[in-house]
């Protein structure tokens, strides 16, 4: 294996290892050394599997079996402990040598300055590990709204999640919003009820929200021992074993797990056995194989059936999304953490365990997404790849989908948190990190070749006809498909120069890439540059990326919400223009309707009566478009644009020699007499208290 080196992104190189061919005690020599090294300080720089005794081949190391691979992600309310949970993970799993605290601005996955400092994850990062035998990818989802961009990206990506509660809050908000997301996506979950420890914690508080809220059908898998100040541990319902973490242990890896007896626990053993009993009825009303043997072999008695049998059962039931496991813990306490992570890789899907339907169009050929880019100083864009299908190799050329662009992977490297693993080759199933790729954004499809894609799209089509599906070609070979919602927020932002005005550029370029929500807009009449975000935070973020990663000290006009205004009711307008200009006559009578439209829609979606398109030139046609479409530009309450409003022409008189321009002019005139006697309504509501500014917005 040629070629192994290990960098870290925050341009300190922790340490280069260069492996020629060489023999497996040159690895331990050099390992041994890495292990040094890593003793001194925050461990980020193992290779999974490398650290130990035993060291495999460093194929399977680095490629592990697909079936081993969890590909998964942690959705959360804000708060809810979705950073701490991470740390805990990555502590355990063993890439970390100390916790890291939110609240102490030390965290692994909140690697960005500004997440840092407000305690939020922003920017998802992947970061690899492995647990028991399996490679986890952890994608870590962003929760804030102003983020749901994100998170549908990162949602695309995964193949499991977990779905980490406050057990003191149970549902909230964000996990509403996110989890319709993952119903979207149909993304199998595990619920974890953090904060046991927390005064108020209620497990079956936090089990019916989800029950109610949610509706979902909770499979609680442990029952937690106390709640608040008293939270001990957990009872394995499916194992009928009590895990109890000693209170002397500071990180929490010490833990005992005992089976439950008859004679020392008679009380929690009868609250088990009930429970599991409840368990094994739920999973075989869900399951028609588990209710087989069920019925059959164990009908007498539920104690005997393995705990194994109930697990598959269980993880066949998570893929179906008929029902949620449900376990709970204190990541903080740093109780709970391991069966966790067992569970991940018991219950969630490996990546062939998912349905994913144009893999059989690639037929094994190379198909990936890349759904994250970051901008390094020193290596220019990494791009985070999720391969669905075929290999990716370093100094390998590929296709762009979207770009419909050609370009070459220089390097390819191994995610762990801030510190990568350069590899020479990366199998299905796994998140790659690439360098090289110039004209790759986040969110396009990547395949090995131009021809390789239209092969691909031939077999598409051929299922298509099957299916009688009239998508778009193209479009059916594109992975992400997430809707760019148009942006509410806008600003103008300055350089300090007018000399600096190119590096502002080059940085919003950047900015854009790795961020398609962000939109950068010229104004035609200041030339001014505008900042165009999905929310106050979004833009202040980069407000703040631009001074720390650009070194350019910008300046931010008022910030502003983009109105949208919309008809309610349906009106019909008349009106005639007749003027005479120089010995011509122009005259048009046109009589139009609008009214509301139930599908979202920039543009006025345009109708015409029998009678109108009968004898209705070209021209007219496009005259009467334009004059439409500009009257939806300014509204009558705040003069920003209408959307989804439908028009129709009733009556078009056009007398003969009048211009095209005059007929734009009178439809578009009629359509604002329209707006004047019609109800009207904000479209898009401001997300937060700017909604008291009731500023029109200037020309964006
Ligand atoms: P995130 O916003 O979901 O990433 O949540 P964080 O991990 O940043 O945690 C938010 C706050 O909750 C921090 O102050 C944490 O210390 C605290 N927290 C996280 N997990 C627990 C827990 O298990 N118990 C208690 N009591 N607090 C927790
Ligand atoms: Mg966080």
């Amino acid at each position: 294996m040629s070629n192994l080196r290990i960098f870290a992104v925050n341009h300190k190189k922790i340490s280069s290892l260069h492996i020629n061919n060489m023999c497996s005690s040159k690895i331990r020599a050099s390992l041994k050394r890495l292990r040094l090294r890593a003793l001194l300080g925050r461990n980020y720089s193992s290779l999974p599997g490398l650290i130990g005794n035993d060291i495999k081949s460093l194929h399977s190391i680095i490629n592990p079996p697909i079936a081993k691979i969890r590909n998964i992600g942690i959705m959360a309310h804000i708060d809810a402990g979705k950073t701490t949970t991470t740390e805990r993970i990555l502590y355990y799993s063993g890439y970390t040598r100390s916790l890291g605290d939110v609240d102490d601005g030390d965290t692994v996955t909140d690697f960005m300055a500004q997440e840092r400092e407000r305690g939020i994850t922003i920017q998802s990062a992947a970061v690899t590990f492995d647990w028991k035998g399996y490679r986890i990818n952890l994608i870590d989802t962003p929760g804030h709204v102003d983020f749901t961009l994100e998170v549908e990206r990162c949602l695309r990506v995964l193949d499991g999640a977990v779905a980490v509660f406050d057990a003191s809050a149970g549902v909230e908000a964000q996990t509403l919003t996110v989890w319709r997301q993952a119903d979207k996506h149909k993304i199998p979950r595990i619920c974890f009820l953090n904060k046991m420890d927390k005064i108020g914690a209620s497990f079956n508080y936090a089990v019916e929200s989800i029950r109610e809220k949610l509706k979902a059908k909770p499979l609680l898998l442990q029952l937690p021992i106390g709640e608040g100040k008293t939270f001990k541990g957990v009872v394995d319902v499916v194992s009928k074993e009590k895990l109890l973490w000693n209170p002397n242990s500071d990180d929490g890896k010490d833990f005992e797990r005992k089976p439950l007896l008859e004679m020392s626990d008679p009380e929690l053993l009868k609250e088990i056995t009930e429970a599991r009993n409840a368990l094994i009825e739920q999973v075989a009303d869900l399951d028609d194989e588990f209710a087989d043997l069920v019925l059959g072999e164990f009908s007498e008695n539920f104690d005997l059936l393995p705990a194994e049998k109930l697990q598959t059962a269980v993880h066949r039931v998570t893929l179906a999304q008929t029902a949620v496991p449900v376990l709970c813990g204190s990541a903080l306490k740093n109780k709970g953490v391991q069966p966790l992570l067992d569970a991940i890789t018991m219950y969630l899907p490996s990546p062939e365990e998912r349905n994913y339907e144009f893999l059989q169009w690639y037929k094994g050929d190379l198909c990936a997404l890349a759904f994250k880019v970051l901008h390094d100083k020193q290596r220019g864009p990494l791009v985070f790849l999720r391969i669905y299908s075929g290999v990716i190799k370093r100094q390998l050329a590929i296709h762009n989908i979207n770009g419909n662009c050609t370009e070459r992977i220089s390097r390819l490297l191994l995610p762990f948190a801030d510190q990568h693993v350069e590899i020479p080759s990366l199998t299905a199933g796994n998140i790659a990190l690439t360098v090289g790729l110039k004209n790759t954004a986040t969110g396009d499809t990547i395949v090995s070749s131009k021809s390789s894609a239209l092969a691909a799209c031939r077999r598409a089509e051929r299922e298509g006809e099957k299916k009688h599906r009239q998508n778009n070609e193209a479009e059916r070979l594109l992975l992400a498909g997430v809707e760019i919602p148009e942006p509410v927020f806008f600003c103008t932002i300055e350089p300090p120069s007018v000399a600096k005005q190119p590096d502002l550029d080059h940085a919003l370029k950047c900015l854009q890439r790795e961020d398609p929500s962000l939109k950068v807009k010229l104004d035609p009449d200041s030339g001014q540059t505008i900042l165009c975000g999905m929310g106050e935070l979004h833009i202040e973020i980069i407000h703040d990326r631009i001074k720390r990663e650009y070194g350019l000290e910008t300046y931010l006009g008022p910030l502003q919400v983009a109105y949208r205004e919309t008809i309610l009711n349906s009106v019909r307008a008349t009106d005639t223009l007749d003027r005479t200009l120089g010995d011509r006559r122009h005259l048009v009578t046109v009589e139009l309707e609008a009214k509301s439209l139930e599908t979202s829609s920039l543009l006025p979606v345009i109708e015409y009566a029998a009678s109108v398109a009968e004898d209705l030139s070209q021209a007219s046609r496009e005259a009467i478009e334009n004059g439409l479409h500009s009257a939806c530009l300014q509204g009558p309450l705040l003069g920003s644009p209408i959307q989804d409003v439908a028009i129709t022409l009733h009556s078009l008189v056009i007398h003969p020699g009048t211009s095209t321009a005059m007929i734009s002019a009178c439809v578009s005139r009629c359509l604002q007499k329209a707006g004047e006697v019609s109800e009207l309504a904000f479209k898009s509501k401001p997300i937060s208290g700017y909604g008291a500014r009731k500023r029109p917005p200037k020309s964006v």
